[in-house]
């Protein structure tokens, strides 16, 4: 298996690391997005949510919980932060190991996710939310 951020996470390829513990790797994205743009990454491998323990998955979100307070405290001017995760090629993966954007903000920076919100009715809603609930394990 050929996956870039197992090479990173084994240290075998280049990265700039922001943190480093048994279950998660965080390190800057090499096209951020805005500055300080960085990826929380699982150390072992999974490709997408289904495959992801999730106690690596409860540990890729503290971290991210964490550098996003570092962020909003440190030097570098943050006014928000938004955390991003693609699951699947549909969503916007591109790498296949799974990975948490944290995208540091402020205001007029330019990124955004587009996205036109429609009003569904309380009934259709109620529809959904119980095919969803039927599905959960
Ligand atoms: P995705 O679209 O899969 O959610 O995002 C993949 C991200 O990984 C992109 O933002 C891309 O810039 C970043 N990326 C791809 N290859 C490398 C790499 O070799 N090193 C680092 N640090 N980031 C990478
Ligand atoms: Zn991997």
């Amino acid at each position: 298996m050929n996956c870039i951020f197992c090479e990173i996470a084994g240290r075998r390829s280049d990265a700039s690391i922001v943190y480093e513990g048994d279950r998660v790797m965080a390190f800057m994205d090499i096209r951020p997005w805005t500055s300080g743009h960085l990826l929380v990454v699982p150390t072992r491998h999974a490709t997408g949510l289904a495959d992801l323990d999730p106690a690596d998955g409860a540990a890729v979100f503290a971290v991210g919980q964490r550098i996003a307070t570092a962020l909003r405290n440190g030097p570098m001017r943050t006014e928000g932060v938004n955390l991003f995760l693609a699951d699947g090629v549909a969503a916007g993966q591109e790498v296949f190991h799974v990975h948490l954007h944290v995208v540091p903000r402020t205001a007029g920076d330019g990124f955004g996710l587009r996205g036109v919100p429609s009003s569904p009715s309380r009934i259709a809603l109620d529809q959904t939310a119980g095919v969803i609930r039927s599905s959960l394990t």
